[in-house]
């Protein structure tokens, strides 16, 4: 069955020269407002012939790397810097970054799990079905802005999968290098089914994933790893002219070969983690300890790296739940690819 239009509008002219602000307008009825509408602020930077970028922050409401680099870029990128068109979308999932959580305020919808999406389903449906059926279309490359949010921190660095299409999956691990972050990925997901980066790869374009740092906030240097490789990634794909600016230290690759990668409690409890981001874990180390906080005089649950490699993401609060990830290790590799 043919699906109907999304009843998303845009307010820009995604075909108009020149800079243009406005938003991407989804009607909604609520109590507050019978016939209101969910404004997506959105940002076209368009000069001449080229390729199209698309770049994404807020897929998840409480990432705020991306979140904050892309407003910055929005104020700032002008018409004549650009070589084709830049379409910047900071906050994806407004409803989510207004109630300053990763999932809708509105509806309760992990937007990064919504996908492809449904012109009839919730709203955060209708977000997903847009971005797949409208936005992603328009574009070459897609730069998707993540970071670990409230409840993970994650080194940074860039990110790229496993495609079926070779030439595919060397372009996008080439950008992801390009973002310039310490660190380089090739991520294996828990489940990718409903992703946004699924959505992307499944239509042949290029698709450049981010993790920044997480904690529910940003740091200064979180923020310039972020700027910095925005602009990196309109650079390496010919968008804006310069020079890849790539960290002073040589790039750090990682591969994450499989789910042993994560180690997820099965305790609730208070948590200890006993690495540092980035430090090295070799396999049968203790890497994470689970305390009982309701009594005194009881051993912690010790859980142990199921491989070596870098402390690459680490649960954010001390409160662990039972199937929480409290660590991922990531394998460090002499190339991806
Ligand atoms: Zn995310």
């Amino acid at each position: 069955m043919t699906k109907r239009p999304s009843p998303i509008s845009a307010t820009v002219d995604f075909d108009a020269d020149g800079v243009q602000h406005g938003f991407l307008k989804l009607p909604i009825s609520t109590d507050e407002s019978a016939w209101g509408a969910v404004m997506i602020p959105v940002t076209v930077v368009k000069n001449g012939e080229g390729p199209t970028a698309l770049l994404t922050g807020g897929n998840h409401g409480d990432e705020y790397e991306g979140i904050t680099a892309l407003l910055k870029l929005s104020s700032e990128l002008r018409a004549e810097d650009v070589q084709g068109r830049v379409i910047i979308v900071p906050c994806m999932n407004q409803p989510a970054v207004m109630a300053g959580k990763r999932t809708s305020g509105l509806d309760g919808g992990n937007l990064n799990r919504s996908f492809p999406g449904d012109p009839d389903g919730t709203v955060t449906e209708k977000i997903a079905d847009y971005f797949t059926r409208v936005m992603v279309p328009m574009c070459d490359v897609v730069l998707d802005l993540h970071s670990g949010g409230r409840t993970l921190d994650i080194i940074p660095f860039g990110a790229s999968h496993v495609l079926e299409n070779a030439e595919q999956q060397r372009r996008a691990l080439e950008g992801a290098k390009a973002f310039g972050a310490p660190y380089a990925m090739m991520m294996f997901e828990l489940d990718a089914a409903a992703l946004f980066d699924t959505a992307v790869e499944s239509q042949g374009k290029i698709f450049v994933a981010t993790e920044l740092g997480g904690g529910g906030t940003s740091t200064p240097q979180s923020l310039a790893v972020t700027e910095r490789g925005v602009r990196n990634v309109l650079i390496h794909f010919g968008l804006v002219e310069g020079e890849v600016e790539m960290p002073a230290e040589p790039q750090v690759y990682l591969d994450m070969p499989d789910a042993s990668c994560y180690v997820q409690s099965e305790h609730s409890g208070l948590l200890e983690v006993c690495f540092a981001l980035g430090e090295r874990v070799e396999k049968g180390e203790v890497v994470a300890r689970v305390f009982d906080p309701t009594r005194s005089g009881t051993a912690p649950v010790e859980y142990r790296a199921s491989r070596s490699g870098v402390l690459a993401a680490r649960r954010h609060p001390a409160l662990v739940n039972m199937g929480d990830t409290i660590a991922v290790i990531a394998d460090i590799v002499d190339s991806l690819g």
